[in-house]
């Protein structure tokens, strides 16, 4: 038997936990196991991670180029699909411009792949409408912590947390979501940590915190503001940081100074003396630092909620320092590197401004013409395409369908395009839209690299021969734009790829996968300066100069909840499962841990509404309608239901909200207004 152990990354979340690829190349077999002494892992992985292998088994995926006929999708070889793609992109941007076209890239696929698809979009399809489910996950981190910190990512790295004396988690539920880094928090918390949590649901490391302030939906900035004025009232502020470091204090002591902790209780839903002694805890600890998730970012107050957050740390001078920081926990497992490499429809790889004249130079001397003005967003793409002024869409390794608010819409506005090109594994929601499905390679039959959310950059390495004939991405994009008589995208290999994309990302810049395999990773900025990368951002500077106090206020969230929707609904994600489950649903192991859809409810609204444990529900808001289970509990409060996004059967984004934060568009996912019933039996 010809057995042999790859290293690679899980392709699940954005810690990046190391697993060996255990592969029997005869048989086609491959087994997992956590990687020994990988720097984030530490030999651990979760649920999700040891059952990788069934995301990338043969079952039910597609392994030739499909176009669909009718309602039916029939086989046809990559030179017809290419041939056929090619002539139809070509005709639409002769009819109606560049800016009809757009692709959305995925967190899940590889630095190289997103690389190529950006510069695909760029350079070929000339225009910048590229963009990927950042938008609808960390795209408020992006633009807060650019302005405040002048770098959008984790100050700190992972091992920080066994480094610190208090953890303050808002927002995010790591040991469902982050599951490894999750259980470092529990060891950090069992060796001596102070544990603060602020969500309004009572999660696994609520639990085991020394502090739970369960504030009510969406008021995350009131209380953080009455954090900082009671900061900065009791003199426990850091004043020669501030002195030092930051601009802006003045204007941030003004706007927090009748921001008193009593005076947010009724809006909170916390009472002052929880919020002052957070206060004092976060602020008298040696070393603090701040770990949030989409709790933060999934508002029409996204950006703020971030830069609210990141004034709390500057303030205390919680930066710059072992065990401190600001740390977004990232979702997906290269969402980050998706980020740095610029799918994104306002800055080319590493965040460098598309319309900026300098910027604009630089890409058209590597690359020749490219389009100028900022692109769509992708739910800007999904509104244009309802108007009819957006008509082909190239997406992979994304399912919007069951991912983006607001179903309906989505469906609708996949259906108007006049093309839609989808590359997947399997024939996902928004994959059965398509008129053509490209078969895709999974990350353990493709070379390459992931980021994590601590910005390590790490090798994923080919493990098996590709299935059937799938590709993947960046080749099958270069096939397409030299099917369009593009030369653009001329790689030989992965590698020439990755050393195409740190020549021009200046982050990157002194990577090569020699020295990425030499470190175990390398995390960014890697330069001159830091050959061998950083681990802690602002030590001694911020890339703006002095860090950036900028004052915010609380604002409500978009939709009330009245006499027809009663009940407010959050969406949450399970240990399980990851994303809209076309991966980890494929484990028959991780499949029996839970039922297909959930509803989460506290006993008093059930008694109220005459549901009981396990019975069938309906939930209906004001943009569509669920069936599903009730599971009574107590960690989410009376008034507050949640659902999780996992599953199609059960799609809660039927309900979900797509108002948007107007810095970034991110919808507001977290929160909707709905009414709850009971489904009478058959
Ligand atoms: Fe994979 Fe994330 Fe689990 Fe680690 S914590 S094994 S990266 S899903």
């Amino acid at each position: 038997m010809s057995e042999q152990m790859i290293n690679s990354i899980c392709p699940f979340c954005g810690v990046g936990c190391g697993i060996c690829l255990k592969v029997d190349k005869t048989q086609r077999r491959l087994s997992v196991e956590p990687m020994a002494n990988h720097p984030v892992s530490k030999s651990k992985l979760c649920e999700k991670g040891w059952s990788t292998a069934y995301g990338v088994s043969e079952i039910d995926r597609i392994t030739t180029p499909l176009k669909r006929v009718n309602k039916n999708f029939y086989p046809i070889s990559w030179q017809e699909a290419l041939t056929d793609i090619a002539a139809e992109l070509k005709d639409i941007s002769a009819e109606s411009g560049p800016k009809a076209l757009g692709v959305i890239s995925s967190a899940r696929a590889s630095n190289e792949d997103n690389y190529a698809a950006q510069k695909f979009a760029r350079t070929v399809l000339k225009t910048n409408n590229i963009d990927h489910c950042a938008r609808i996950c960390h795209s408020p981190t992006v633009a807060g912590l650019k302005q405040t910190l002048g770098s959008g990512a984790m100050t700190n790295s992972a091992k920080d947390i066994f480094a610190t004396e208090l953890i303050l988690i808002i927002g995010a539920d790591p040991t469902e979501n982050h599951s490894v880094i999750g259980g470092h928090i529990m060891q950090a918390r069992l060796d001596g940590a102070q544990l603060i949590v602020i969500d309004p649901r009572v999660t696994r490391l609520a639990k085991l915190s020394s502090m739970h302030l369960q504030l009510k939906l969406g008021t995350n900035i009131a209380l953080i503001n009455a954090m900082l004025h009671t900061i900065i009232k009791e003199n426990w502020h850091n004043s020669a940081f501030i002195r030092e470091r930051c601009s802006g204090f003045e204007q941030l002591a003004q706007q927090v100074k009748d921001i008193a902790p009593e005076s947010v209780a009724d809006i909170t839903g916390v009472s002052g003396e929880q919020i002052k002694a957070a206060a004092k805890a976060y602020s008298q600890a040696k070393r603090a630092m701040i770990c949030y998730g989409m709790g933060i970012t999934q508002y029409v107050s996204g950006t703020n909620n971030v830069m609210a957050l990141s004034n709390l740390a500057l303030v205390c001078g919680h930066i710059g320092k072992p065990g401190t920081g600001v740390n977004p926990l990232r979702g997906q497992n290269n969402v980050q590197g998706a980020c740095d490499m610029g799918c994104l429809p306002n800055v080319y790889n590493g965040y460098q401004p598309v319309a900026d004249p300098q910027s604009q130079e630089k890409f058209t001397r590597a690359w020749g013409e490219v389009a100028r003005e900022p692109g769509l967003t992708s739910l800007g793409m999904t509104k244009a395409a309802l108007s009819g002024d957006f008509r082909a869409l190239i997406l992979f390794g994304e399912d919007p369908v069951v991912t983006d608010p607001d179903q309906n819409h989505v469906k609708s506005a996949l259906q108007k395009l006049d093309l839609l090109v989808v590359a997947e594994l399997s024939l996902t929601e928004t994959a059965k839209l398509a008129d053509y499905i490209l078969p895709a390679a999974s990350f353990a039959e493709k070379d390459g690299t992931f980021t994590n959310c601590e910005r390590r950059v790490q090798r994923v390495r080919k493990a098996l021969p590709e299935l059937g004939e799938c590709k993947g991405d960046w080749q099958w994009l270069q096939a397409l734009a030299q099917a369009m008589g593009s030369t653009k995208l001329n790689w030989q290999n992965s590698e020439q790829v990755f050393d195409e994309l740190a020549s021009l990302t200046p982050a990157y810049q002194a990577m090569t996968y020699v020295k990425i395999d030499q470190y175990q990773g390398l995390q960014w900025p890697c330069t001159a300066q830091s050959p061998l990368g950083t681990e802690i951002l602002h030590t001694k500077t911020f890339p703006i100069g002095k860090a950036k106090l900028i004052p915010v206020n609380y604002v409500e969230i978009d939709e009330d909840i009245d006499k027809s929707y009663p009940l407010q609904l959050t969406t949450n994600r399970l240990h399980f499962h990851y994303g809209c489950g076309s991966m980890t649903r494929k484990s028959p192991l991780l499949e029996r841990e839970t039922p297909p859809g959930i509803l989460f409810i506290n006993p008093k609204d059930a008694r109220r509404y005459n549901i009981h444990q396990q019975a069938a529900v309906g939930i209906k808001s004001r943009r569509g309608y669920v069936e599903t289970r009730a599971m009574l509990t107590e960690d989410v409060p009376e008034g507050l239901v949640s659902m999780p996004y996992h599953f199609k059967e059960a799609p809660s984004n039927q309900l979900t909200n797509t108002a948007q934060d107007p810095v970034t568009k991110m919808p507001e996912l977290k929160a909707c207004a709905v009414s709850v019933f009971p489904l009478l039996p058959p």
